[in-house]
């Protein structure tokens, strides 16, 4: 434990109690989730409701120590990496569901509880989160909140930032900001909570949160697409959606090379028996059989295959959700997350493999995404480890052209540390001064999960 750190373990350990105060012996011998660096931190703290959060902060700023906000330790962009200097404040106590009200469609939430905890108390009023994650078991709604987390069911019901109807946040003075309103409309000023959405615990600690909720749906049928391009699996999706009695709950694209790696990898080729095509549409529908017909003769359609039970479901899902299998497969590859406009996603992921290739005709290039709002997933690499001046040039090959299509270089899984250098470089000079002038208003002193985001 270095000085600053026993300085303040005593004073800790008043306010939380001694149980909630572990040291990096403790830490040290946990999972650190999905980045190494997660509990590399000298001392956690696990507070146990809003009170202890904001004396744990007032602490903090008086002693000048920089804070990492944790939830579930499932963010892929290093948002939670802590240094020796840090404290960590997990939320993981803080999993309490206060209240749900079925009329209403709202949900009160403490930050630390998951999303599938949330999403089970929902399905037992007919209602739903309204946004599924693969990391579902472990993502707390704080975390999601803080990353503005997305996934399958964006594209009909928004990113975490439109489920929100109120929030609870614990600024870096340790305050307490209480907007927890519970009503859509809410023109009260500068709406401040979505500052913090989004803002991966650089700007407050968020403790509590008021959630929309949406009406339950379930799905009938499962279909694997075989097609040539982005554009049909989008023709064949927009068809459905028109069909009258039919329902789109999710709609997944997989390229040719991403499917058939990991569909290997863990024992499912024979899924792709049907057709091996350059890329595969996964659609999940509500609907019955006469909604269905017409879909089933669109010309976009190579060829496609229905999941006959729960088994061929959950096999065809399970290619779709274990991207990290590409990483046994091949070691050392890094992860890209980039939100393009429907219209131009064959052309983004043509030009962004034709400068990958340019730069390495070994590089492997896995993609996958949620198809329906243009957020595309990449795994790229040769095995081999990547320098740290060379992953500029990547992120570069990746990055290159779109903003001036219209396009995100980051969609759903947030800067954290791993694409600092690429939002100071990709994004309007003008919008980064005023991040910067928010985060100097909020957190003038810099203890709210520094080398984060600016
Ligand atoms: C298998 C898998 C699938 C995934 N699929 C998706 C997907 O489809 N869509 C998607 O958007 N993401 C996805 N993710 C990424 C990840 O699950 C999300 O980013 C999630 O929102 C992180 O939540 P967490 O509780 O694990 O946060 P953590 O990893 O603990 O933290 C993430 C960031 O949020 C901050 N933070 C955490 N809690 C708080 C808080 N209470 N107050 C302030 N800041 C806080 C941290 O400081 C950090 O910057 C996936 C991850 C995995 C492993």
């Amino acid at each position: 434990m270095n000085t600053v750190s026993r300085a303040l373990h005593a004073d800790l350990v008043s306010v939380i109690g001694d149980g909630n105060v572990h040291d990096a012996g403790l830490l040290g011998g946990r999972d650190p989730g999905f980045h190494p660096d997660n509990l590399s931190a000298d001392l956690a703290v696990y507070p146990g409701n809003t009170a202890e959060v904001a004396a744990v902060v007032g602490l903090c700023a008086r002693h000048d120590i920089p804070i990492v906000p944790q939830g579930g330790l499932t963010g892929l962009s290093g948002g939670a990496a802590s240094k020796p200097e840090n404290l960590i404040v997990g939320l993981r106590r803080m999993n309490r569901i206060e209240a749900l009200d079925a009329a209403a469609a709202t949900v009160i939430v403490e930050a630390g509880a998951t999303l599938q905890s949330v999403e089970e108390v929902a399905n037992r009023h007919g209602l739903s989160v309204g946004i599924d994650i693969g990391a579902r078991g472990s993502a707390t709604i704080g975390g999601m909140i803080a990353t503005n987390a997305g996934g399958m069911e964006a594209f009909r019901n928004g990113s975490m930032r439109a489920r929100l109807l109120g929030l609870e946040v614990v600024t870096a003075t340790g305050a307490i900001l209480n907007d927890m309103t519970e009503v859509p409309k809410c023109n009260e000023g500068y709406d401040l909570k979505h500052l913090f959405c989004g803002a991966e615990g650089t700007l407050g600690i968020i403790t509590r949160a008021v959630l929309s909720l949406k009406p339950m749906t379930a799905s009938n049928t499962t279909l694997m697409i075989a097609v040539d391009d982005a554009k049909a699996a989008l023709a064949i999706t927009r068809s459905a959606m028109m069909l009258p009695g039919l329902e789109v709950l999710q709609a997944e694209i997989m390229w040719r090379n991403y499917a058939h790696t990991v569909a290997a990898e863990i024992g499912l080729s024979q899924v792709f028996d049907f057709a091996d095509a350059p890329a595969y549409l996964l659609l999940e529908l509500n609907g019955d059989e006469n909604a269905l017909e017409p879909l089933f003769v669109h010309e976009a359609i190579r060829d496609a295959i229905m999941a006959r039970n729960e088994r061929e479901r959950a096999a065809f899902w399970r290619i779709r959700e274990e991207s990290f299998i590409v990483d046994r497969v091949v070691p050392n590859c890094r992860w890209y997350d980039i939100s393009v406009p429907l219209g131009r996603i064959d052309e983004t992921v043509r030009g962004i493999e034709a400068r990958l290739k340019a730069l390495d005709p070994d590089m492997g290039i896995w993609v996958m995404g949620h198809l329906a709002d243009g957020n595309l997933h990449y795994t790229i690499g040769n095995g081999q480890p990547v320098a740290e001046a060379h992953q500029a040039v990547i992120a570069d090959a990746v990055y290159g052209g779109l903003k001036a299509n219209g396009s995100a270089f980051s969609a759903e899984h947030g800067i954290g540390t791993e694409k600092r250098g690429s939002l100071a470089k990709h994004t309007n000079p003008e919008k980064l001064r005023l991040m910067h002038a928010i985060k100097q208003a909020l957190d003038p002193q810099g203890i709210m999960n520094p080398g984060k985001v600016l």
